[in-house]
């Protein structure tokens, strides 16, 4: 079997058309908050392009800079602004936060229902117990990705390697909702390459270039692949073998061109979700699962 290649940036680009055509009609402009704090250069390309893509969707969109040298009650006095501020529907703060801030702090000062990153602990709650509106944005685009694929969820043997908080638990909570059967890998997992041979459906993230292979891939298995990871030659690879895992996959996602592109487009669709239900607007296509 010769894997079929799940095109991310296909999927993500009709995601965001399709956000763009539902924000187009509506009375106001759905508006997204972007706090950066410091000059770590890999999270300012990631603010500028959640700005930017924003901006595309047809939302009003901010990006507010601070220094690296900001303190925790002045990140709050920001958020709180923000969470007072009725044009604002999203708020996003880039992560990682300088390491003398208080991140948990930070996440639970955001109003949950402007929190279209998923990470307060209302988000996170409403998600385990399988009704969240505002899931993180990577783990809903690993859902879309699969629904591209065409892959029923329901009574099939998922498992997803990696147990971060913002990756792989409220992935495994939405394949739980999709009524997949769950398994969750980390790092004390044995048997590991024999729990993925189990899998039917393998959601790897665990930041490891290249470590999960063919022979651990079942033949069928649809794999998705959320590693991102430099190699000192400046290539970047997921946390699968793509090539030899596509031996066995029915589907692989490949990377970069995969997951990444999903979770831009599924910040734009949390942001749009967070507009309508904040104004009791009844939301006519809810998001899947
Ligand atoms: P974390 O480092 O927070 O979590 C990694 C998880 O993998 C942990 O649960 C850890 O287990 C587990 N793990 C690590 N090594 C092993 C091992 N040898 N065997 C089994 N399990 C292991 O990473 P993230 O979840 O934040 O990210 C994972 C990957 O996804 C990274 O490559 C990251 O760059 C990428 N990513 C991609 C995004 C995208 O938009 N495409 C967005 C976010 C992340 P334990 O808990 O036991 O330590």
């Amino acid at each position: 079997m010769t894997a079929r290649v799940l095109d991310g940036k296909a999927i993500a680009a009709a995601l965001r058309a399709d956000v763009t055509a539902r924000a187009a009609p509506l009375p106001f402009r759905p508006g997204l908050a972007v706090v950066l704090v410091g000059a770590d250069a890999a999270s300012a390309v990631y603010v500028r392009s959640k700005d930017r893509a924003a901006r595309e969707a047809g939302f009003t969109a901010q990006t507010i800079r601070l220094p690296a040298d900001t303190t925790g009650a002045q990140l709050l006095a920001v958020v709180a602004a923000l969470n007072a501020d009725p044009e604002v529907d999203g708020i996003l703060v880039q992560l990682p936060l300088p390491p003398h801030i208080d991140t948990s702090a930070v996440l639970e000062a955001v109003d949950p229902a402007k929190d279209v990153d998923g990470f307060h602990p209302v988000n996170v709650g409403r998600l385990a117990e399988g009704r969240a509106l505002l899931a993180p944005c990577t783990p809903r685009g690993v859902m879309k990705l699969l629904a591209a694929a065409g892959v029923s969820l329901s009574g099939t043997r998922a498992l997803v390697l990696g147990r971060s908080s913002i990756v792989g638990r409220p992935v495994a909570n939405l394949l739980l909702a999709a009524n997949a059967t769950v398994t969750i890998a980390h790092s004390r997992t044995a048997n590991l390459a024999a729990e993925c041979r189990r899998a039917e459906v393998l959601v790897a993230a665990v930041g490891r270039p290249e470590m999960v292979t063919g022979d651990w891939v079942t033949e069928g298995a649809v794999v998705i692949d959320v590693g991102i990871n430099r190699l000192p030659d400046g290539r970047l690879v997921g946390d699968c073998a793509t090539d030899s895992c596509a031996v066995h996959a029915a589907a692989i996602t490949p990377v970069p061109g995969g997951v990444g592109p999903m979770t831009i487009a599924c910040l734009l669709e949390n942001t749009l979700l967070a507009a309508l239900a904040r104004r009791n607007i009844p939301i006519p296509k809810p998001p899947s699962p």
